[in-house]
Parts: C-alpha cells; sequence; structure tokens
C-alpha cells in the first residue's frame, strides 16, 4: 500500500500549492471581486508552497528556522486564502485586517520561538485550526448561499480543511511523545490520506476558483447579450429567446399575441436638433413610458435604432391594437421638455398584428412592419393594423 512520510507529505502539499498559484495567473475577468480574490489566493499559495517546499532540502531534524518557517507559512497561507475566499464571496473585509492577523500570526510564531519544536508545534496545529475557521467565517457567504456547483465545492473544500485540522489539533492533545521537526502529528495510517488532501487540495481549490470565475463571466456576457446597453431594454437576441415561451403559451391557450413595431418619427430631426445625446435621452426615456403601459409578460425589445418591438399576449386583434394605442398615446402625452430641454414632442408609428397560429414569428414581424409603413405613408403617429390572410 502507498505509504508517505510526513516530509514528503509537505513536499507534495508546498508543490501543489506553486502549482495552484501557477494557475491562477490573472486571467480574463472584469469582475473586480473575482480578480482580487484570485491576486490574494495567489499570494496565500505563494505562502504556502515556500512554506512547506524548504524543508525537502534540509537533514532531518529540520532546523528551529525552518520549523518556524513552515508554520508561518501554513498558517500564516491558510489565513490569506480565507481573505481570497471573502473576495470572492463579496465580503467588503479590509485589507489592513489581512494584514494585522498576518502580524499577529507572525508575532505568535515569534514569541514561540524559545520552546523550540513544541512551540513551533503548538502554533502551526492550533494555528491552521484557528486559520481555517476564520476561513470559514469569511466565506459563509459562499459556503450557505452557494451559486452554483462550483461554489459549493469551494465550500466542500473549506470544510475538509477545517475538519482535517481539528483532527490534528485534537490528536496533538493526546500526544505524549518526542516532538518532531515536521510539526505534523498523526496516527501513521493517516499520514497518507492526509497527504493526499493537502496534496490535491490547493490544485482543486484554484480549479474551482477558475471555475466560478468564469461562470461569473459567462452570467455577465449572457447579461449583456440579452440586454441593450443603451435603453436597458432586451436585445433582440433576448426577444427570439423569449418569444418561444410567449409563443408556445399563446397557442396552448385561447388567447393570441400581439406583434407591435414601433418607430419613432423623424428621429434624424431630433437627433439634428438635440444632439445625438439628447436623441440617446429620448430612447431611454421612451423605453420607460412604452414599458409602464404593458404588463410584466409582455416582452419589449430593441430592434435596432430606433425601431423597438413588443410581444404581448392578448385575447384578439381589437386589445392588440388597444394595446399598440395606447402606447403611441402615452409617447404624445409624455411632457418632453423635462427629458430634453427645448424638446417639445416626441411620436412614434406603430404597425400591430396577431401572430396567427403556426405562423413563424418572421412572418408576423413582416407583416408588422407593412402596417408601420402604412402609418408611416399615413401622416405618422397613428398606428395601423395587420390583418393575417385567412
Ligand atoms: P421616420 O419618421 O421616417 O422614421 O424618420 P426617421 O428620421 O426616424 O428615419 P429613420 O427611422 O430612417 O432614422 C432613424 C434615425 O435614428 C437615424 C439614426 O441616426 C437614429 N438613431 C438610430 N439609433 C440611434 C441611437 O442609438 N441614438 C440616437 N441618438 N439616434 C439613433
Ligand atoms: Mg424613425
Ligand atoms: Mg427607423
Amino acid at each position: 500500500m502507498l505509504q508517505l512520510d510526513v516530509l514528503s507529505s509537505f513536499a507534495i502539499c508546498g508543490a501543489g500549492a506553486l502549482v495552484g498559484a501557477a494557475m491562477l495567473r490573472p486571467s480574463l475577468t472584469h469582475d473586480a471581486a473575482a480578480a482580487e480574490a484570485l491576486r490574494i489566493c495567489r499570494s496565500g499559495y505563494a505562502v504556502i508552497g515556500v512554506g512547506l517546499l524548504q524543508p525537502a532540502v534540509l537533514e532531518v531534524p529540520l532546523p528551529l528556522w525552518s520549523q518556524a518557517t513552515m508554520a508561518f507559512g501554513a498558517v500564516g497561507g491558510v489565513i490569506i486564502i480565507g481573505w481570497a475566499v471573502a473576495a470572492l464571496a463579496g465580503e467588503r473585509t479590509a485589507r489592513t485586517a489581512m494584514w494585522l492577523t498576518l502580524a499577529a500570526v507572525f508575532a505568535v510564531v515569534l514569541a514561540a520561538l524559545p520552546a523550540g519544536t513544541q512551540g513551533m508545534t503548538v502554533v502551526c496545529t492550533l494555528g491552521l485550526a484557528a486559520g481555517s475557521s476564520l476561513t470559514t467565517w469569511l466565506g459563509r457567504r459562499l459556503l450557505w448561499r452557494p451559486r452554483d456547483m462550483h461554489e459549493r465545492l469551494i465550500g466542500v473544500t473549506i470544510v475538509l480543511m477545517v475538519v482535517s485540522s481539528a483532527l490534528r489539533a485534537s490528536y496533538l492533545l493526546t500526544w505524549s511523545g518526542p516532538y518532531e521537526s515536521h510539526l505534523m502529528y498523526l496516527p501513521p495510517m493517516m499520514v497518507t490520506p492526509f497527504t493526499l488532501l493537502y496534496g490535491v487540495l490547493p490544485v482543486v481549490f484554484a480549479m474551482l476558483l477558475h471555475n466560478v470565475i468564469n461562470a461569473r463571466l459567462l452570467a455577465r456576457l449572457h447579461q449583456r447579450a440579452m440586454t441593450d446597453h443603451l435603453t436597458g431594454s432586451l436585445s433582440r437576441h433576448a426577444l427570439v429567446d423569449g418569444a418561444s415561451t410567449l409563443i408556445a403559451h399563446a397557442r396552448q391557450g385561447d388567447g393570441g399575441l400581439a406583434v407591435i413595431m414601433v418607430d419613432f418619427d423623424h428621429f434624424k430631426q431630433i437627433n439634428d436638433q438635440h444632439g445625438h445625446a439628447g436623441g440617446d435621452s429620448v430612447l431611454r426615456h421612451a423605453v420607460q413610458v412604452l414599458q409602464a403601459q404593458l404588463r410584466g409578460e409582455a416582452l419589449l425589445a430593441r430592434y435596432g435604432g430606433e425601431e423597438f418591438v413588443v410581444l404581448a399576449p392578448v385575447s384578439d386583434l381589437p386589445v392588440a391594437r388597444r394595446v399598440a394605442e395606447r402606447m403611441r398615446q402615452a409617447l404624445e402625452e409624455t411632457t418632453w421638455p423635462d427629458v430634453v430641454p427645448g424638446l417639445i414632442k416626441v411620436t412614434a408609428s406603430l404597425g400591430v398584428t396577431l401572430l396567427a397560429r403556426d405562423e413563424s414569428l418572421e412572418r408576423a414581424l413582416g407583416r408588422a412592419d407593412e402596417a408601420l409603413y402604412r402609418a408611416k405613408n399615413g401622416g405618422r403617429n397613428q398606428v395601423q393594423v395587420g390583418l393575417a390572410a385567412a
């Protein structure tokens, strides 16, 4: 059976931590909290790596300075990682608190030096138990309310750290033999499992950290793809995605789906007279005005430029027309000078139709567009209806 001695176990753990640190090279992230977590965690791994790898090149019994470096590396490193977890969990912990804790660990290591190996043993073992408990506290949000499987697994690694260090601390309390310079006391049969655990934990943790950050990046990109940057309304992409659910509902029930196209009238003039920024303000406010006329289940999306599409579940075409008319009227009645000084009025032309059974959204949109075209030709600021062929 695989047997590892304690110092080999430290070498594995130290190497694992350094590999973890290398894996945590700042990756592509726009998430400030995640970037901060990566940076801090990397330092924590470097501290653990140096602390635990250095005995590998020394003779046993290890000199006291090496034991002190090991104790500080292990405890300090775990504490730094605790702050990385806090940053990942969005905890607003001051960096000063981290430096003060590290300074306290350093002071305790120094104070325990006169007690020799026994002093380093106690500091290292109890310090690890305390440090991993602190990590649990700092990462409590991640532990209690993980957002996904990766965050849950990060919680599991923290719990493993707490449990294993508590076991080591309780075993030390029963220890009566001589104190060894490697500072780790475990029943012989547990050395190998602990070695494996400490060897893989840093690498696994680094991987999980990357996964969490990637998942957040993905969610952010998805959110961006689904939202129109200027107005905050849905994007055209999100409209297509959301439409399938509305269409399925409409087909199941008795009602229909109103497809409404909105195009602002003489928008070029608005831009010309009030600047592009003025035009932008109009679009932003207009979206709020339109949205206020719609029920929660309706979708409002920016289709392009100053054209918007609304999909709204309705009972029939007259109701669809009323929804469109309500939107037109709301725009007309808005006090625009409050939005853009000097802007008297903003109107829009609308084309409305009902999605026919078994008809594609594109077809219905085409019909709404034709109706919109008629509304423009008919003098603008009006609603025109497109009838589906019987
Ligand atoms: P019509 O009544 O025939 O629709 O006249 P229009 O001037 O609105 O003509 P059209 O719809 O062809 O032009 C749309 C204009 O909207 C042109 C473009 O500069 C402007 N526009 C498109 N997107 C934006 C935007 O994001 N911000 C601003 N400020 N203007 C935009
Ligand atoms: Mg227009
Ligand atoms: Mg247009």
